[in-house]
């Protein structure tokens, strides 16, 4: 019998993480609430490929936690209700105050056409450019060196260039966890031409494991670095004197500004030594296909546009740009930071690449039909929060992202939010650290849910489709805004689709463009309903004159290869760079420099990422990274915890103890919020200082101290329902991660551990007790069900196999195997240890018996245990553990070096 037809189709979409923009394809389940996830083959960013966190994306679609309906006030209402107040609250600010009196800020997790909306109605229609959003902080800086380098914010290549170069020097990347996808592009070309990779990185990371150089750049030394290496290449044969001749202004200004430091005293600035800059600066010399990619280590600086103009200058002095693997490369980190960019997302800028230019502002104005068209740049996110601290701003919309977590200095902002008059936000959940401060709470749409397009890394604009209904009261963005739009009393937003929104959006792109401007996508101005639902991804430029000339939507294009540049006289500039320090300084009080950045499998504040069990085991606690001898120096233990404290705010995390990070320099990850952990935001420590031209905040350098975190006792649980949040605020510490089938918990506190133990795990008849000399254990079971269990220590961090014990709550359990589990320990035999494969569910002791008994690759190991079998995202890792071990078998004499 032929199977039925499956009642649920397939849908192409797009990943919502990180710039890379995979396309993925998904099936959801017929209830809705998982789905099976693919990469998309067709898709030519990632051409069948997913990473860890694209592939378990099925696995947060439930609606647990879902916002679905209007809070006012922590009151439920009616959806009219509600966005009748947001508009009466804003038309009444506005009245009072003036339209500067009012601000959106809003993200790159946003779609176009939810950007489009929110630029159109705040720039267009209230007359102010107080719009901003999180693409501020991720790569504000990218877009001030394209537009001063190349008059538009242009990014020259594509990803294709990674498969094309001969050598890719990766600057301020942890490529291998935050893009990983395009990390697995490189190594497959690694392999099969031999790419070279330089990593210019602080840290030894996943991504140095495939350098074949890596330079442990000393923070905030990069200017140094590529203005040594612009001078060494205008003064040898690598100087394209023909092509800055003919394409370039500026140069001599340039050099000079690079100054002429010798090369020893660049290796004392940089940290990087004498030999390893001629070798870096030999390669780059002789090689012309180099390809150099930047990311968050470069932008989030506060002299990262410089850094950015210092890059560009090494390529526009050789001539190395808008050809195949060759060019300065910027990679975002938001799913649509670039759409964001192209309309208008940011303060200072305007719609479709146009600024506040007199010509730009009247030629939207007629466009829009917009009289009270906002003539000047609006405040940048710092500025803008500032403004709302000191009563300036009186009513803001925060849609899609969490300040209170991702912004620095996050507890003023967490201040300046609960004294100002009207907070509205559209979110997803009513528990992220923003929403809870919210006067109007707006259930918004998510991924899965909503419909529209995003720009990925490479300037391809993809398709985001709609596979579930909108839950409960949540509409989309674009539609509340709408909403907001009309009542205000304006026309211009009765979209009744996206794909009207898009059409408006590509037909401003090529109004009296001419190719004046770079971004212009008039060829979908006239786009239907059937045409944008079926829309393939496409790169920019796409103009109404037709298709660009050659192979079609899916081949990869460059700008700039005619040397042409989008500057009044068609000159790239070179942009003098000269090097300035840091915002602050280290000091005794404060010794050390903080720097900040993402884990493998988690993304942003977590508030899709968390809900997984498989992301939550790779790093399932905030933590502090450091060298051992500063543990040493400052009395950390192994996996103890610390306070880690700035001049701004203080974090307790877990201690994690690597030589990976150099002495005086210590890395803490952003994920963590007060959902998930006691004190682990770690942007309110860090200060607000920004680049002077691109407003990005300085997120990679924040000189911190830190202090032994002494508890009376230390623990560790799962649970199968969670904890109550009032029992974890009366704990000294705890940290939340999801498990298979409840949660598992880290916690410390002060006083009687019984107390605490028995609020967690009330006694009944069904407890089983252990009590040591220095700890206990307790579980509860039902049946032969676990439903809880904590092991306590007063001797420091307790020792238990976590994976193992967190993933017990889904197995049976019979009277012997109840001593393991208060034992926190497996039956020999079965220990897991940490998990390095999430995908898989491979932890530690498995990969390493593998090696052991022969696996000598990442293949092998494959082969052993499965472990890197699926998206690939653990090989760095992999290898890591490899070479380890290899290293202490040469250690020991085991093995020879060879
Ligand atoms: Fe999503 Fe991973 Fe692709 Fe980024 S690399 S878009 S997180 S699947």
């Amino acid at each position: 019998m032929p199977e039925p037809a499956s009642p649920v189709p397939e849908v192409a979409t797009t990943c919502p993480y990180c710039g890379v923009g995979c396309g993925v394809l998904v099936k959801a389940s017929p209830d809705g609430q998982t789905a099976d996830v693919r990469g998309d083959p067709l898709h030519p960013s990632n051409k069948g490929r997913l990473c860890s966190k694209g592939s378990a994306l099925g696995e947060t679609i439930d609606r647990e936690e879902r916002l679905l309906v209007p809070l006012v006030r922590g009151v439920e209402t009616s959806w009219e209700e509600a966005i009748s107040l947001v508009a009466d609250g804003f038309s009444r600010t506005i009245t009072a105050h003036g339209p500067d009196s009012v601000a959106f800020y809003v993200s790159g997790q946003f779609l176009t056409e939810d950007y489009y909306v929110a630029n159109k109605l705040m720039k267009g229609f209230i007359g102010s450019a107080n719009i901003d959003t999180n693409s501020r902080l991720c790569m504000a800086s990218s877009v001030v060196g394209h537009k001063r380098a190349f008059g538009a914010d242009t990014v020259p290549g594509c990803y294709e260039d990674l498969e094309l170069a001969d050598l890719v020097v990766m600057v301020g990347s942890n490529f291998a966890w935050c893009h990983p996808v395009l990390h697995q592009r490189l190594l497959e070309a690694q392999c099969k031409r031999g790419t070279r990779i330089v990593v210019i990185d602080p840290r030894q990371t996943a991504t140095t494991q495939a350098a074949d150089l890596h330079l442990p750049i000393r923070p905030g030394a990069d200017v140094h670095l590529f203005n040594a290496l612009f001078r060494h290449l205008a003064q040898t044969s690598a100087r394209d004197a023909a092509f800055v001749a003919s394409h370039t202004n500026g140069l001599e200004a340039a050099l000079t500004a690079a100054g002429d430091m010798p090369l020893s005293q660049v290796a004392d600035v940089t940290g990087i030594t004498e030999g390893d800059l001629r070798t870096f600066f030999s390669w780059v010399e002789t090689t012309s296909r180099t390809l150099t990619v930047y990311s968050q280590g470069v932008n989030q600086s506060s002299s990262g546009s410089d850094k950015v103009s210092a890059i560009i200058n090494t390529h526009l002095v050789t001539g190395r740009i808008g050809k195949p693997g060759m060019g300065p490369f910027s990679i975002t980190g938001q799913p649509n930071a670039m759409g964001g960019r192209e309309v208008g997302g940011l303060a200072n800028q305007l719609v479709a690449h146009m600024d506040f230019a007199p010509v730009d502002v009247d030629r939207v104005r007629r466009f829009w039909k917009a009289p009270a068209i906002a003539v000047r740049p609006g405040l940048k996110a710092v500025d803008l929060f500032d403004a709302v601290a000191d009563g300036r701003i009186k009513a803001i919309w925060i849609m899609a992202t969490n300040p209170v977590v991702s912004l620095p200095d996050a507890d003023k902002v967490r201040a300046a939010l609960e004294a100002c008059p009207l907070v509205v936000v559209s979110e997803v959940v009513a528990t992220s650290d923003t929403a809870k401060l919210a006067d109007i709470l707006l259930p918004a749409t998510t991924w899965g849910e909503k419909s529209g397009t995003v720009t990925n890394s490479e300037r391809r604009i993809s398709r985001q489709r709609s596979f579930l209904p909108a839950p409960g009261e949540a509409r989309h963005d674009w539609q509340a805004l709408c909403e907001v739009g009309r009542l205000l009393g304006h026309d211009g937003f009765d979209f009744q689709s996206p794909a009207q929104v898009f059409a408006e959006y590509a037909e401003l792109s090529a109004f009296e463009n001419a190719d004046r401007r770079d971004f212009d996508i008039g060829a979908h101005a006239n786009l239907n309903e059937e045409a944008y639902e079926k829309l393939q991804p496409f790169q920019w430029p796409i103009p109404k004159a037709g298709k660009r000339a050659g192979k079609g939507d899916l081949i990869s294009h460059r700008f700039f290869a005619d040397g042409q540049f989008y500057t009044p006289d068609g000159k790239a500039r070179f942009i003098p760079t000269p090097a300035r320090k840091p915002g602050s300084a280290v000091s005794p009080d404060y010794p050390f420099i903080m720097n900040t950045g993402r884990v493998r499998d988690h993304w942003h504040t977590m508030t899709r990422t968390g809900k997984t069990a498989r992301l939550s085991t790779h790093m399932a606690e905030p933590f502090v990274e450091i060298h051992p001898e500063d543990a040493l120096c400052q009395d950390l233990d192994v996996a103890g915890l610390a306070r880690v404290a700035s001049l701004k705010g203080e974090a307790i995390l877990r201690v994690l103890v690597t030589n990976r990070v150099r002495k005086g320099e210590v890395f803490v990850p952003i994920h963590w919020t007060d959902r998930y952990s006691s004190q682990a935001r770690v942007d309110a420590l860090v200060a607000p200082i920004a680049d002077p031209h691109s407003g990005q905040p300085e997120f990679k350098f924040t000189p911190v101290k830190l202090t032994r975190f002494v508890a009376d006792w230390y623990g560790f649980g799962v649970f199968a329902a969670e904890p109550a949040m009032e029992l974890l605020a009366a704990l000294d510490y705890w940290a939340l991660a999801r498990a298979p089938g409840g949660w598992r918990l880290e916690l410390a506190g002060s006083g009687n551990m019984s107390e605490a133990v028995s609020a967690l795990i009330p006694d009944t008849d069904a407890v089983s007790l252990q009590m040591t000399q220095d700890g206990m254990a307790r579980a509860l079971f039902d049946d032969e069900r676990l439903m809880a269990t904590i092991k306590i220590s007063s001797q420091g961090p307790v020792i238990a196999d976590r994976a193992w014990l967190a993933g017990q709550l889904k197995a049976s359990h019979g009277p012997d195997s109840r001593f393991a589990i208060l034992a926190g320990r497996p039956p020999s035999g079965k220990a897991t240890g940490r998990i390095v494969c999430s995908c898989m569910g491979i932890g530690m002791h498995a990969i390493q018996a593998a090696i052991a008994a022969g696996a000598a690759n990442e293949q092998n190991i494959g082969k052993a245990t499965s472990a890197g079998t699926n998206c690939g995202s653990c090989k760095p890792e992999l290898r890591t553990i490899l070479e380890s071990m290899r290293a202490d078998a040469v250690r020991v004499g085991k093995v020879t070096a060879e």
